[in-house]
């Protein structure tokens, strides 16, 4: 173990997620346009240069890696670096292995995800509609994610279900879609939409639906309290009586999270970013290539790189303009 990091803001950067590939088998419309490029497979981390970049995290302090994408799953035989994080899990050094994913290819990876010592998924599902959710997803079928979604649990997995709200879609859904997660005791956090990358024809303003507005609609079928709990991200919670369930709200948009941020995101060919929410990156896939041998460079590069890590992100939807817009897809940085 070195010494921990900590940012200029004396936040201690505890979390790490890893985007292990840009690709995807759906085409979601918030977030990918339909005819994508996607980058070379030479520029991406090998699965051996991933480990070496997670475990320099884990030595410098890093406690939670959760593996995103594109779509992780799809990445080529990317169990076998789930089950060479588990080493870290073993070791106690981290406490825990996560991943985010659209839940296409989990009826074959459940199993595994749970030997290899992951616990938790979160799976984003926008409805429960089979039609909307090919118009949704673009290339996505419901049944597969919910095929997913049983082995998921029957392998011990515990779920949280991420939900984008997307105004006049998901809306009329929201009892069922609670309820349903209540039902087989998921969990559910809804996430605003944010302006990530360009989506080809679709119009963000035209998608924004508040969590404000949502929190109201649920308002309108449950009773509800607020919970002051956090997790040191952005969600917070309401608790719903009626079906004594928790419900999250990630609303970077209309609140300020920051000063709680412990987390910095590697995309997957090694650009570090400090903030969801803005552009400065640092490139640590030189530090790591150009010395085989040794992770001093890279240590020394991720140790500056965290002393850029800004106060806070400058998303606003406010005037009715994307202003802070990022050119980069979520897909990219990792969502
Ligand atoms: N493919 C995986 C999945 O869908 O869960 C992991 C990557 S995806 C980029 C991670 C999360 O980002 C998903 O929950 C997705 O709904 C969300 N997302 C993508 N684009 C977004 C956007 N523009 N605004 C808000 N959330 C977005
Ligand atoms: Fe793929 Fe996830 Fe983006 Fe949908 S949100 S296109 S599943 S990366």
């Amino acid at each position: 173990m070195t010494a921990p990091l900590i940012d200029p803001f004396a936040r201690a950067i505890t979390y790490l997620r890893v985007s292990v590939t840009d690709r995807c088998d759906f085409r979601c419309v918030y977030c990918m346009s339909e005819n994508m490029t996607f980058l070379p497979k030479k520029d991406l981390l090998t699965l051996e240069e991933l480990d070496r970049m997670c475990t320099t995290f884990v030595n410098m302090g890093v406690e939670k890696l959760r593996i995103t994408g594109g779509e992780p799953l799809v990445r080529r035989n990317i169990m076998s670096f789930f089950n060479s994080m588990t080493r870290h899990l073993n070791s106690g050094a981290l406490k825990e292995l996560t991943l985010t994913t659209n839940g296409s290819q989990l009826h074959r990876f459940a199993d595994d995800l749970y030997a290899a010592g992951v616990r938790r998924v979160n799976i984003s599902l926008d409805t429960l509609d089979d039609e909307k959710f090919a118009k949704v997803t673009r290339w996505g079928r419901l049944k597969q994610v919910l095929n997913g979604i049983d082995a998921a649990q029957k392998a011990g997995l515990r779920i949280k279900i991420n939900a984008v709200a997307l105004k006049g879609f998901n809306e009329p859904e929201l009892p069922k879609i609670t309820e349903w997660c209540a039902e087989r005791d998921m969990d559910l956090t809804w996430i605003e939409v944010m302006p990530m990358g360009d989506i080809g024809n679709e119009d963000r303003l035209d998608q924004y639906w508040s969590l404000k507005d949502v929190r109201a609609e649920y308002e309108n079928h449950y009773s509800v309290t607020d919970l002051a709990e956090r997790t040191g991200g952005p969600a917070r919670y309401v608790r719903l009586e009626e079906t004594s369930q928790k419900v999250g709200f990630i609303t970077p948009l209309s609140h300020n999270f920051c000063e709680s941020c412990n987390r910095v995101r590697l995309t997957c060919t090694g650009e570090l970013y400090m903030c969801l929410g803005q552009e400065d990156m640092a490139d640590l896939r030189g530090a790591l290539r150009d010395h085989p041998d040794t992770e001093q460079p890279l240590e020394n590069a991720i140790r500056t790189a965290i002393t850029l890590k800004p106060k806070g992100h400058d998303f606003d939807y406010s005037r009715q303009a994307v202003d802070g817009r990022m050119s980069r897809h979520m897909s990219h940085t990792g969502g």
